[in-house]
């Protein structure tokens, strides 16, 4: 970029080119500008033509600019001369400069006649320079001198004029140089000022600059934002006029949920009325249905009553494979009043009296021994056949009557199978124990219907040689003996517990399959090679129900006991005594000790004694609340199919022929 030139300089400038003058040099011979010059040099003094050329080379121009002096042509008349020899035109330093070579050589002589003007000066022609005076001619050489003197003089004159009016231009140009030098600090100033305004002018206009891209980004977003805007408000538009299509819609539909809302009002109110209605029936017939169960129950506490507090079922299990099959006849099921429709109640036992026979020689005499029970069940008869039989009994459990099932008869007649059920996970096998439970469990279902909640608690104890043991033990206690004890549950207390036995809550059938399974379990660990432990044990699984109807603030509870005896086989006297049979003997003695004094309880129960031996033995002292006047009791006597056991099976047979025979008094409902 060219830098901005100073309009001061400009003007300058013009100036200087304008006016020269101050580089003139003055015509006039500086003192220190002559030389000395020997004569040989007065030549050059009277040469100027050439000498011109050379030293004035710069006045050249100067000349130009003003008129030059006027040449002298003539010498004054007052020195005498009659013509005055023609004075060739010089300039200024030729005439100062040849004045002063011919004083400074000139040298005292004779006088020298002056020359006549034709022959003293002779005449310039042609610019050339004027012919050499002679050496004498001191005259014309003065006059010379004169001419040229006064020539000088007229010169200088000239020169002060000039000098004069240079003077006045200088003045004039300082003059005119002062005004412009205000003139240039006034513009100078005015430039300054104007710079500055410029400067601010362009600060501003850059501000203004950014200000005005500022706004123009701002407009830019306000003119986004208003796009926006008026998009949303579109949007907003379409909205509202769906929301009012929608509104428009929900008022119409309003109006006709009104109109439903009143006719389902009028409706409800029916309804209400019909609901009381109904409500009120209900209660009657919760009533009813409340007063018809206490009716079933006392007709079914009647019923079992009828069929007798103490019952006997009779069952024999059929030939296994492997075992011997009886002479035909050996055991019959006569039928019933009824026909054979009628459900066996009879049976027929043929003993041949060998050792008659063999003393009289005769053939053996056959006694044909009667046995009547409530019920006999034949080899063939299955679970659940026995189990129906039963189910009513159970279920005088859940009304508030105290139930006991036993299973009476030597080892191997079957016990264990009647109760528990047979091996493998069977179902067709399963005995009266899970049978039993599963069927309270659904009573007491359908019971929760009419507002009573039952809850269900077992225990599995075995009683070996007089001692308890838990069935149900597990971790560290199992296989321990003798650390059960029975007691009262409390001071005062009816209800009996066994010490350190564990009291199981059950609700479903998986629960008691698990705790049969670790019975199971207990028994086996006990097991010795020579003593088949669990035949020579009582095994007392007993579960506490307990009901409750809070509606009607009642409640009832019973324990149902069932028992799998010992075997009941007696030991053959004749036998030879060993280590084993003595210890044998010793269970065996436990064994009838308490199976007799369960035969005594019941009979003293009969007969209504007012002493009940419940204490001689630990069965009958953990059953005494299963036992008493209100309980039920079943007696299942086990029988073996076989020839060869029918002296034990006329035992069996004998003995709960007895129990039959007893009937305990009108049983009583727990009911608290
Ligand atoms: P107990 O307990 O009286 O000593 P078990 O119940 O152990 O006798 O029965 C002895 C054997 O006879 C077992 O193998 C058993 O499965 C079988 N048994 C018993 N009763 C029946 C029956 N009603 N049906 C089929 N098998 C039976
Ligand atoms: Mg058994």
């Amino acid at each position: 970029m060219e830098p901005q030139r100073s309009p001061l300089l400009e003007v300058k400038g013009n100036i200087e080119l304008k006016r020269p003058l101050v580089k003139v040099a003055s015509r006039l011979p500086l003192p220190g500008s002559r030389r000395k010059r020997g004569p040989d040099q007065m030549e050059d003094a009277l040469e100027p033509e050439k000498k011109r050329t050379r030293g004035l080379g710069t006045t050249t121009k100067i000349a130009t600019s003003r008129p030059r002096a006027p040449v002298l042509t003539t010498v004054p008349p007052t020195q005498g001369q009659t013509a005055a020899p023609k004075v060739p035109k010089k300039t200024g330093p030729r005439c100062s400069t040849a004045v002063a070579t011919v004083l400074k050589n000139q040298k005292p002589g004779p006088a020298v006649p002056a020359q006549k003007p034709s022959t003293a000066a002779p005449p310039m022609v042609g610019g050339k320079k004027p012919g050499k005076r002679p050496a004498w001619d001191l005259k014309g050489q003065l006059c010379d001198l004169n001419a040229e003197l006064k020539c000088c003089r007229e010169r200088t004159q000239m020169l002060a004029q000039e000098n004069q009016q240079l003077r006045d231009q200088l003045r004039e140009a300082q003059q005119q140089a002062t005004a412009l030098g205000a003139e240039r600090r006034t513009l100078e100033e005015e430039l300054a000022r104007v710079r500055t305004q410029a400067e601010q002018g362009q600060q501003e206009l850059g501000n203004l600059s950014a200000r005005v891209l500022e706004l123009e980004e701002r407009l830019g977003t306000q003119e986004g934002l208003v796009q926006e805007l008026q998009k949303e408000q579109l949007g907003l538009q379409e909205e509202r006029r769906g929301l009012a299509a929608r509104l428009e819609e929900q008022e119409r539909r309003l109006q006709a949920s009104e109109a439903a809302l009143s006719g389902s009002q009028a409706e409800v109110a029916s309804l209400q009325q019909k609901t009381a209605a109904q409500e009120a029936l209900l209660a009657e017939r919760d009533e009813r249905l409340h007063g018809l169960e206490m009716e079933r129950r006392r007709l079914h506490n009647q019923l079992q009553e009828l069929k007798g507090n103490i019952r006997v079922f009779c069952r024999v299990r059929p030939v296994l494979p492997g075992e011997s099959t009886p002479p035909p006849g050996f055991l019959l099921f006569p039928p019933g009043p009824g026909g054979p429709s009628d459900p066996p109640t009879r049976l027929s036992l043929f003993r041949s009296d060998e050792r008659r026979g063999t003393l009289s020689g005769a053939p053996a005499p056959i006694t044909r021994h009667d046995f009547s029970f409530d019920r006999v069940f034949p080899p063939g008869s299955g679970q659940d056949e026995v189990f129906e039989e039963i189910s009513m009994l159970v279920q005088s459990a859940l009304d508030g009557y105290p139930v006991c099932i036993f299973a009476y008869g030597q080892t191997g007649s079957g016990k264990t199978f009647t109760m528990e059920g047979g091996p493998g996970g069977d179902t067709q096998m399963e005995g009266l124990i899970p049978r039993a439970l599963r069927h309270l469990f659904s009573v007491a279902q359908e019971l929760s219907g009419q507002g009573w909640t039952y809850s269900f608690v077992a225990s599995y104890v075995e009683i070996y040689n007089e001692t308890v043991r838990d069935l149900l033990a597990t971790g560290t206690r199992k296989g321990q003996v003798g650390e059960c004890e029975i007691r009262r549950a409390g001071p005062g207390s009816e209800e009996l517990t066994v010490t350190n036995a564990r009291y199981v809550p059950v609700s479903c059938e998986k629960e008691v399959e698990a705790l049969l399974h670790l019975a199971r379990q207990n028994r086996a660990v006990a097991r010795t090679a020579q003593n088949e432990r669990s035949s020579r044990s009582h095994s007392v699984f007993q579960l506490q129900i307990s009901g409750e109807h809070t509606g009607r603030g009642l409640q009832c509870g019973a324990p149902l006991s069932l028992v799998d005896l010992a075997g009941s086989e007696r030991l053959d006297p004749g036998l030879a005594l060993g280590p084993g049979e003595r210890e044998r003997l010793r269970e065996t003695q436990a064994i009838n000790s308490s199976l007799s004094t369960l035969g005594l309880v019941i009979m003293a129960l009969s007969n209504k004694e007012s002493h009940v031996p419940y204490r001689n033995s630990k069965l009958t002292y953990l059953l005494q609340n299963s036992l008493g006047g209100s309980a039920k009791m079943l007696m299942f006597v086990n029988i073996s199919p076989l020839e060869e056991n029918v002296s034990e099976s006329l035992n069996s047979l004998r003995f709960a022929s007895k129990v039959n025979q007893c009937v305990i008094g009108t049983a009583q409902a727990n009911r608290k």
